[in-house]
């Protein structure tokens, strides 16, 4: 017997109607107009079986391989790291600051599910975006949302950081990294322990990739270009020192949804 309870995570309604809807391959909206609606005993095993893989920690995202993402519905597995929430506002920002115009540049390092490179992609058809990743599988995964999504204008890189992205001069160079410090506790608990720990942890108390892609990014970035990093909460002032140090200018830091610091940028 699984106690649904203590198998669900702190939305326990909210995932449970998210399983629903997989073993049923309907909508939320579906579910709330066919209360009447009854599982056949194929489906009360999935959901069953769902519900016991819950209960071992696993990500519903992972669970079902997708999660949605400025109203993208994008595949994931345990290569990628889930799309947050937070991250929308790095998308909000970089549509805010970079030009609304033909012949733009991006580059999006470390895209993962390839969120942050489609989501662009998808409000700005007429920019050229580069979206790179070092893992192989991940980079799959971000060209088959892109397929799905009838996305072309991302062209996708295997790469670890710089190292194998082209040398284009670019408008924006946007991203996620790493920012976790190894010795953080969240890295054990909930979702986190089920996430690609490439994704997640970075050396130097988790500043170790922002600062290699801020120091090596100037270089890639035109003249009056921006950069935009997403960071921890608690990061801001490290990140503007490691940009200020760079000669970037008018270094700035946003405030997420929920009001923590959570975006850095400058322009070179
Ligand atoms: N924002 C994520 C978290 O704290 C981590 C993602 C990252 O390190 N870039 O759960």
């Amino acid at each position: 017997m699984i106690n649904i309870r203590t198998a669900l995570g702190k939305s326990p309604d909210l995932e449970t109607e998210i399983l629903l809807c997989h073993v049923l391959n309907k909508t939320r909206v579906y579910l709330f107009a066919h209360p009447e609606q009854l599982l056949s005993q194929s489906q009360w095993e999935m959901f069953q079986n769902l519900l016991a893989q819950r209960a071992q920690g696993i990500p519903v995202a992972y669970l079902i391989g997708e999660r949605e993402f400025w109203s993208l519905n994008l595949k994931v597995n345990q290569h990628t790291l889930i799309p947050r929430h937070e991250t929308e506002r790095l998308v909000e920002l970089a549509l805010e600051l970079i030009p609304n115009q033909p012949d733009i540049h991006v580059l999006e390092l470390g895209t993962g599910s390839g969120a942050i490179a489609l989501a662009l992609a998808k409000e700005r058809p007429h920019w050229n975006i580069v979206a790179a990743d070092i893992i192989q599988e991940a980079l799959s995964i971000a060209k088959l949302n892109a397929q799905n999504h009838k996305i072309q204008n991302v062209s996708f890189y295997l790469s670890n950081w710089f190292d194998n992205i082209p040398q284009h001069p670019y408008h924006a160079l946007v991203a996620n990294p790493p920012y976790i410090s190894e010795h953080d506790p969240h890295l054990y608990q909930g979702d986190l322990r089920f996430e690609p720990r490439n994704a997640l942890v970075s050396s130097q108390d988790g500043l170790g990739d922002l600062q290699c892609i801020i120091k090596q990014g100037y270089e890639y970035l035109l003249p009056g270009g921006l950069i935009l990093l997403e960071h921890g909460y608690d990061q801001k002032l490290q990140v503007q020192t490691i940009l200020n140090e760079l000669q970037y200018k008018n270094v700035t830091c946003w405030q997420d949804i929920q009001g923590n610091d959570r975006v850095s940028g400058g322009w070179r």
